[in-house]
């Protein structure tokens, strides 16, 4: 992949995370703590449901930061190499995910 596509592909990534965050805003809205309106178990399931809004969100915050990184050694011309061992990162690794870091020597290593 050239440096062309692998941008265009963060980018789309990029996209589709940012849309998913928009839809799920509002399920991350903190809950209403109002009896009257919310009995308590559909309370304890909207917090359930909050909590796990948020864990998406993290994760989704997650991938982002690694697509700007990727984005930052695209432009310091770093991308590709292994942050680790300095050699270049396979390239079906990175079709895979253009945001990788490590080759599949040092990602197996953890
Ligand atoms: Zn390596």
């Amino acid at each position: 992949m050239d440096d062309d596509t692998i941008r265009a592909t963060l980018a789309a990534r990029r996209a589709e995370l940012v849309a998913l965050r928009e839809q799920s805003a509002e399920s991350r809205q903190p809950v209403t703590l109002d009896q009257q309106s919310v009995g308590r178990l559909s309370r304890m399931d909207a917090m359930q449901g909050q909590a796990m809004a948020q864990a998406a969100e993290q994760r989704r915050a997650t991938e982002i930061a690694r697509i700007d990184a990727a984005e930052r050694r695209l432009d310091d011309g770093t991308h590709g190499e292994c942050l680790r061992c300095g050699e270049e990162i396979e390239p079906k690794r990175l079709e895979i995910d253009p945001a990788a870091t490590l080759c599949v020597d040092c990602a197996r290593e953890g």
